[in-house]
Protein backbone atom coordinates (compact mmCIF):
# COMPACT_ATOMS: atom_id res chain seq x y z
CA UNK A 1 0.00 0.00 0.00
CA UNK A 2 0.90 3.40 -0.22
CA UNK A 3 2.91 5.30 2.01
CA UNK A 4 3.13 9.19 2.79
CA UNK A 5 6.60 10.87 2.98
CA UNK A 6 7.89 14.07 2.59
CA UNK A 7 10.84 15.43 0.64
CA UNK A 8 13.31 14.63 3.38
CA UNK A 9 11.95 10.90 4.36
CA UNK A 10 12.00 9.58 1.15
CA UNK A 11 11.30 6.14 1.70
CA UNK A 12 13.94 3.75 0.25
CA UNK A 13 11.61 0.34 0.35
CA UNK A 14 10.20 -1.21 2.86
CA UNK A 15 8.97 -4.87 4.82
CA UNK A 16 5.51 -5.51 5.85
CA UNK A 17 4.36 -8.60 6.68
CA UNK A 18 6.80 -10.21 4.77
CA UNK A 19 6.05 -8.37 1.90
CA UNK A 20 8.75 -6.48 0.20
CA UNK A 21 7.38 -2.79 -1.14
CA UNK A 22 9.80 -0.72 -3.89
CA UNK A 23 8.65 2.98 -4.17
CA UNK A 24 9.23 4.51 -7.64
CA UNK A 25 7.05 7.14 -8.07
CA UNK A 26 4.72 9.20 -5.67
CA UNK A 27 1.51 11.60 -6.74
CA UNK A 28 1.23 15.01 -4.61
CA UNK A 29 -1.91 15.13 -2.21
CA UNK A 30 -4.53 17.55 -3.53
CA UNK A 31 -3.48 20.93 -2.52
CA UNK A 32 0.09 20.19 -1.88
CA UNK A 33 2.10 21.32 -0.03
CA UNK A 34 -0.98 23.23 1.56
CA UNK A 35 -2.23 19.61 2.11
CA UNK A 36 -3.81 17.86 4.69
CA UNK A 37 -1.22 14.70 4.00
CA UNK A 38 0.99 14.66 6.75
CA UNK A 39 4.54 12.77 7.01
CA UNK A 40 4.15 9.29 9.08
CA UNK A 41 7.85 9.55 10.38
CA UNK A 42 7.61 10.24 13.61
CA UNK A 43 8.31 13.97 15.25
CA UNK A 44 8.06 14.95 11.60
CA UNK A 45 5.12 17.71 10.34
CA UNK A 46 6.15 17.95 6.59
CA UNK A 47 3.59 17.99 3.93
CA UNK A 48 3.63 14.42 2.66
CA UNK A 49 3.60 12.91 -0.71
CA UNK A 50 1.95 9.91 -1.35
CA UNK A 51 4.28 6.93 -2.67
CA UNK A 52 3.07 4.70 -4.77
CA UNK A 53 3.86 0.52 -5.48
CA UNK A 54 3.95 -0.63 -8.94
CA UNK A 55 0.47 -1.92 -8.76
CA UNK A 56 -0.41 1.70 -7.33
CA UNK A 57 0.97 3.57 -10.16
CA UNK A 58 -0.53 1.60 -12.57
CA UNK A 59 -3.75 2.09 -10.80
CA UNK A 60 -2.66 5.87 -10.82
CA UNK A 61 -1.84 5.69 -15.03
CA UNK A 62 -5.88 4.51 -15.22
CA UNK A 63 -7.34 6.90 -13.24
CA UNK A 64 -7.54 6.12 -9.53
CA UNK A 65 -7.04 9.14 -7.06
CA UNK A 66 -7.75 7.25 -3.93
CA UNK A 67 -5.50 5.60 -2.34
CA UNK A 68 -5.39 3.48 1.02
CA UNK A 69 -1.89 3.94 3.14
CA UNK A 70 -0.66 1.12 4.96
CA UNK A 71 -2.27 1.71 8.80
CA UNK A 72 -5.54 1.82 7.15
CA UNK A 73 -6.10 5.14 9.49
CA UNK A 74 -6.87 7.37 6.77
CA UNK A 75 -7.18 7.53 2.37
CA UNK A 76 -5.81 10.66 0.12
CA UNK A 77 -6.84 12.22 -2.79
CA UNK A 78 -4.16 12.67 -5.12
CA UNK A 79 -3.77 15.18 -8.30
CA UNK A 80 -3.32 14.17 -12.14
CA UNK A 81 0.17 14.36 -12.06
CA UNK A 82 2.66 11.27 -11.47
CA UNK A 83 6.15 12.22 -10.99
CA UNK A 84 9.01 9.68 -11.42
CA UNK A 85 12.02 9.66 -9.31
CA UNK A 86 14.99 8.17 -11.02
CA UNK A 87 17.61 7.44 -8.85
CA UNK A 88 15.07 4.20 -8.04
CA UNK A 89 14.70 3.29 -11.53
CA UNK A 90 17.81 0.42 -11.36
CA UNK A 91 15.66 -1.26 -8.71
ZN1 LIG B 1 9.14 13.65 7.11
Amino acid sequence: MAIARCDKHTPSGTRHAGIKYAYKAFALPLGYPETAAICGREDCEGPARLWLTEPERADHQRGVRIFGIRTRSAKIRVSDELISNGFEDTM
